[in-house]
């Protein structure tokens, strides 16, 4: 590895979280447990069919209750508890795994399976750890699962920029690397001189990366997370 790292961000994806249980999607010819992508993660979809929508949803809050973090989850929480403010985690997952294994610093930029919102004001989100109300309590608007959809905006977008514009380090883990934005956080990293790391079962995307660790996340994140915190 060369030089010190100082700034480390790190990019996480359904990969991560399968070993705990959770399905991956795309890995399933673009069906999402056995429902087809449009109709449960569009804003079409909801329009056409609300229940079905949050019927998919609450059963996903539900299974992923019923998992715990891994290895992986655990070792990037020591990786923060190393590198506090200079480490920051963004995942496209919706389940709160690596909340739970301990990260703080992190950005759930597809939303959070646990948190619905309302559809009159963005700034109703209520946490949501069962099945979702169908009305809000504040404003009697309909309530949303809190999670962005194809063709919706990620949060954050701006602190995400940034990051990846001053980080020295970006890995990736367990990320098709197909979904945009993420898909392109490698080379905003490697662009901005960041020394890019990529961790998969299988290699994936190609360019704009300087490394690729092939294996099941639980055995190569924990193993990389002591390898840069001795060369830190
Ligand atoms: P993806 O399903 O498209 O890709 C998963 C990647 O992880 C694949 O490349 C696969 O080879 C790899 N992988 C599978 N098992 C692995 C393991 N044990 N170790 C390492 N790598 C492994 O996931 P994505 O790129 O995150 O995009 C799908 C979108 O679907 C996400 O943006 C997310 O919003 C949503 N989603 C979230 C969850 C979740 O919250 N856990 C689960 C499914 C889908």
């Amino acid at each position: 590895m060369a030089g010190k790292i100082s700034k480390i961000v790190v990019l996480t994806g359904a990969g991560i979280s399968a070993e705990s249980g959770i399905p991956t999607f795309r890995s399933s010819d673009g069906l999402w447990e056995n429902e087809p992508v449009e109709a449960v993660a569009t804003p079409e979809g909801f329009e056409n069919d609300p229940k079905r929508v949050i019927t998919f949803y609450n059963e996903r809050r539900a299974a992923a209750q019923k998992c715990e973090p891994n290895a992986a989850h655990h070792a990037l929480a020591k990786l923060e508890e190393k590198f506090g403010d200079n480490f920051l985690l963004i995942t496209q997952n919706v389940d709160d795994l690596h909340q739970r294994a301990g990260n703080k610093r992190i950005i759930p930029m597809h939303g959070e399976l646990l948190k619905v919102r309302c559809l009159g004001s963005e700034e109703h989100i209520i946490s949501c750890t069962e099945n979702q109300p169908e009305k809000c309590l504040e404003c009697g608007a309909i309530m949303r699962p809190h999670i962005v959809w194809f063709g919706e905006v990620p949060f954050e977008m701006d602190r995400i920029q940034k990051a990846l514009m001053q980080c020295d380090l970006f890995a990736y883990i367990g990320t098709s690397g197909v979904v945009y934005p993420a898909a392109g956080f490698r080379q905003i990293a490697k662009l901005s001189g960041a020394r890019v790391v990529c961790l998969n079962l299988e290699e994936v995307g190609g360019g704009y990366t300087d490394e690729f660790i092939q294996g099941k996340a639980s055995e190569t994140v924990p193993k990389w997370v002591d390898f840069t915190i001795f060369n830190s």
